[in-house]
């Protein structure tokens, strides 16, 4: 039998299993102070537990790990880590620093199914998803790479997380509790394309994360084109879906918007972008366009970025122009593929 990564479990699951073996529970909480507080690497580390112990974890589970192949650092500090998971795929995780900061970017699937037209991660297709384990353990190797503790987790990587959910939340469970790594809910993001059915499992979740949405285009026409998964959940659907996970959770959204040159830059497309955050009410984040090997997709000027803007923010709703980090060593939004350099 094949053995499970313990860092799949979460701290019940974990509970459970060792009582199952006559354990106290309280061993759950020594276990999870060595994965997450201490980022041991192996059963044997764990030296306050007795040599039986260790060998029996040993027997069951394995402490997966990932071979990093290369670790390249841009001139706004971002660095770019390139892993090899254990049957040999690969991903990327991002780390963007900032003072009194450190956010990762995690993958959550190697590939992606859903072929958004500007994005570098669904140009070879889907492989497969990560394991809770391979989320968390993504934001663990970071950690012990730059020496310091990670603030805060985007779920921006490759990948679709509401397409991996049960993994998804796991990986989101283990980051927030205080026996995993403790993060704050408020300071973990979800993004999504768009998967509808996966909105009330999120709110369901019952936690404070933050939840952005990649919209791009605010008309079902050009969505369409650009995010083809509109084609399956539309805008006419989408919208009342994220009304009602507002309804529910209290949270506001954020919707993300990628501003690619004479596609999605009309005036009209920033008024209804503006109409339909109104509706949501939602913010809007405005990103420039990142470039993609093989694609044609242009980002637009700076002045005519904040032009767009100003007509969105006309509409009574709050936008923001991010600058996107990590460029030049493609780390940026939209250019994580998974390959070596
Ligand atoms: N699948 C999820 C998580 C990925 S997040 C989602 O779609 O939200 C990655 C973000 O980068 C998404 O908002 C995506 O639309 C955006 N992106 C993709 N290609 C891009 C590009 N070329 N330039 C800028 N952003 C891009």
């Amino acid at each position: 039998m094949e053995r499970r990564d313990i860092r799949d479990l979460e701290f019940e699951d974990l509970r459970r299993e060792l009582e199952s073996w006559g354990e106290p529970g309280y061993r759950a909480g020594q276990v999870f102070a060595w994965l997450y507080r201490r980022g041991a690497r192996a059963f044997e580390e764990m030296s306050d537990l007795g040599r039986p112990l260790r060998e029996a974890l040993d027997r069951k589970f394995v402490l997966k790990g990932f071979e990093e192949l290369s670790r390249q650092r841009g001139g706004d500090g971002a660095e770019k880590f390139l892993l090899r998971l254990e049957d040999g795929r690969l991903i990327e995780t991002v780390l963007i620093p900032a003072p009194g900061r450190a956010t990762v970017c995690v993958s959550t699937q190697v590939g992606c199914r859903f072929g958004c037209v500007f994005c570098a991660s669904g140009m070879s297709g889907f492989t497969r998803n990560l394991t809770a384990g391979e989320i968390v353990g993504q934001i663990l190797h970071v950690r012990q790479a730059i020496g310091r503790p990670v603030t805060h987790v985007v779920f921006m990587g490759m990948g679709e997380p509401l397409d991996n959910w049960e993994n998804t939340a796991r990986a989101v469970r283990t980051l927030n509790a205080p026996s995993g790594l403790g993060i704050a809910a408020r300071r973990i993001l979800i993004s999504t394309c768009g998967l509808i059915p996966g909105l009330p499992k999120l709110a369901a979740l019952g936690l404070q994360v933050e939840l952005a949405v990649s919209l791009h285009a605010a008309s079902n026409a050009l969505r369409d084109r650009l995010v083809p998964i509109n084609r399956k959940h539309p805008l006419d659907k989408l919208v009342p879906a994220l009304r009602d996970y507002r309804k529910e959770t209290g949270r506001l959204v954020t919707l993300e918007y990628v501003l690619i040159k004479g596609v999605n830059d009309s005036p009209a497309e920033a008024g209804r972008l503006g109409a339909l955050a109104r509706r949501v009410g939602a913010k809007v984040n405005i990103i420039p366009c990142s470039p993609v090997e093989g694609l044609k997709f242009e980002p637009v000027s700076r002045p005519e970025a904040v032009a767009f803007l100003r007509r969105v923010e006309a509409r009574g709703v709050r936008v923001s122009l991010r600058r996107s980090k990590g460029g030049e060593i493609r780390a940026a939004c939209g250019q994580l593929a998974g390959r070596a350099p």
